[in-house]
């Protein structure tokens, strides 16, 4: 007991230790000002992600496998009559029992990622679609697919470690979350209690997600023109293609 306290604290030390470094590394002063108010934050947001994490970790005899892996996979469109490459990063690869699941670490505001099974989803012919009943059809799809990232990469490992869905798993973590827990599994029931899926609706849902996703493909391969989504401001901030693509 007093060695893992012991060691608690150690962690806790070089953990500060870290953090200090990593703001100064950037020229910031994690002892004054403003400054010092966002490290105190992030080192007191962090060390409730490492209880939370250490706990299920020590519970559920879960053994890290990997971190920032890489993957990568071609897959075959037999309408297209060649394959496309998708390729990903993962944060954290674990294993649970049988179960591999992947973790990815968000650091911008939470939102709740569960796929909504239940939500009815027709993209069939999307790419023959007019401007408003595409729109309507793409904020659907992101509604259903909130964890949509986390979906292709499950896409991706199954390919590369030949597993069947119901054993893999994936989930968030929300590091700016501070009520409760940080780690949100995507394969969730809404409501309260909220449980993990069955592996029949697990299945059922990635099954959903990578023929949606096929639908998405091929619009994106077969519209006679490219339609800028308006809807989709966060993502445009960043984008690269802003200009050419006309959605400013
Ligand atoms: S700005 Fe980029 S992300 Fe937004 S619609 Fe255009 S190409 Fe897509």
């Amino acid at each position: 007991m007093a060695r893992t306290g012991a060691r608690r604290e150690i962690l806790d030390t070089d953990l500060e230790n870290f953090l200090a470094d990593a703001f100064r590394k950037h020229n910031f002063d994690p002892g004054k000002g403003l400054e010092r108010v966002r490290a105190w934050t992030l080192l007191e947001q962090l060390r409730l992600f490492i209880r939370e994490d250490g706990q299920r970790i020590e519970q559920n005899g879960i053994r890290v496998e990997k971190r920032e892996k890489k993957l990568v996979a071609d897959i075959e469109i037999p309408w297209l009559g060649h394959s496309i490459g998708i390729q990903g990063r993962l944060d954290r690869l674990e294993r649970e029992g049988n179960l591999l699941r992947i973790l990815d670490y968000k650091t911008g505001s939470p939102f709740p990622p569960r796929v909504r099974v239940d939500d009815v989803l027709d993209l069939k012919d999307l790419f023959r679609r007019d401007e408003r009943s595409y729109f309507a059809a793409l904020a659907a799809f992101r509604k259903k697919y909130p964890g949509m990232q986390l979906q292709i990469y499950l896409m991706l490992l199954a390919r590369e470690q030949k597993k069947g869905w119901d054993e893999l798993d994936a989930a968030y973590v929300f590091l700016r979350e501070k009520s409760g827990s940080m780690i949100h599994g995507i394969f969730m029931t809404g409501g309260r209690p909220s449980r993990p899926f069955t592996a029949g609706e697990k299945r059922a849902a990635m099954e959903a997600f990578v023929s949606d996703l096929g639908e998405i493909v091929r619009d994106i391969h077969s519209r006679e023109y490219f339609l800028p989504n308006p809807g989709d401001e966060r993502h445009c901030s960043f984008c690269p293609f802003r200009l050419p693509c006309g959605n400013l």
